[in-house]
């Protein structure tokens, strides 16, 4: 199983994982075209993609989102609650509904979707299970819930938010309102709050770790891959890789 986030952040997100049988996108917040071109540079044809599965209905999310399933004859799987919020989604066909808690198989994968606080209709993180073992995605949440660590626990490979510095948002130049937003329980995480998740998730088999949706106004890269650092530096053993995903462009693929 491998993995590529395409992009990466507050002005778009999507990722790409191929089993050599089945190959999904997670969200579409970059435009039709732009999901295409970057497909291209990681070696994947777009009408090679089996579905498309969005977290929430977010902009920085669902940008490509009608375009892509109407062009492309793609499976699209959506929250029941947020299907009707779409008025750009193209032919029911396509449309897939789930709610959070079920699990389904989706070709040779087995994907779960768990719900997260975020304000959003009916935000969900992502766990894909292959015959090489689990991949977490979660971004877009305003706090770890028990669910959450029970989740995420037992994977090879983690894509976890780790959206803002928090000395950065508070002395940075976002209005009061939208900094509390950022900040409350349905906003987004910080890189220390992604370095507690990930301390509660460390275990031997955990080979790779995907820092997402990094705020360019509020974060640093370096100041993120320090704070997760510094929590694997705690454990006497073979460390996961850390790569932080790009807004501009695709990270290498990660094969399991
Ligand atoms: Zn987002
Ligand atoms: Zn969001």
């Amino acid at each position: 199983m491998k993995l590529s986030l395409l992009a990466s952040g507050s002005q778009g997100n999507a990722a790409v994982i191929d089993n050599g049988d089945t190959r999904i996108l997670i969200d579409a917040g970059l435009s039709a075209r732009e999901i295409c071109r970057r497909l291209d540079c990681v070696g994947v044809e777009i009408d090679s993609i089996d579905a498309l599965l969005i977290t929430h209905e977010h902009k920085d999310h669902i940008r490509g989102l009608g375009p892509l399933i109407r062009r492309h004859k793609i499976s699209v799987y959506l929250h029941t609650n947020v299907v009707g919020r779409l008025s750009d989604i193209g032919q029911p066909a396509s449309v897939r509904e789930f709610t959070d808690g079920i699990t389904w198989q989706l070709g040779s994968l087995n994907v779960k979707a768990f719900s997260v606080t975020h304000d959003a209709a009916a935000p969900v993180g992502f766990l894909i299970e292959s015959r090489e073992g689990k991949v977490g995605f979660v971004t877009d949440l305003g706090r770890v819930t028990q669910l959450v660590q029970q989740s995420l626990q037992g994977c090879r490979a983690l894509v976890i938010e780790a959206n803002h510095d928090e000395k950065m948002l508070r002395e940075g130049p976002y209005p009061w309102a939208l900094k509390q937003r950022v900040q409350s329980n349905h906003g987004h995480l910080s890189n220390v709050a992604a370095g507690r998740l990930l301390d509660k998730l460390l275990w031997p088999g955990l080979d790779a770790i995907f820092l997402a949706h990094l705020s360019e106004t509020n974060n640093d890269p370096k100041l993120a891959k320090q704070a997760v650092e510094k929590v694997l530096s705690k454990q006497n053993r073979c460390l996961p890789t850390v790569t932080v995903g790009q807004q501009n462009q695709p990270t290498e693929w990660l094969t399991l």
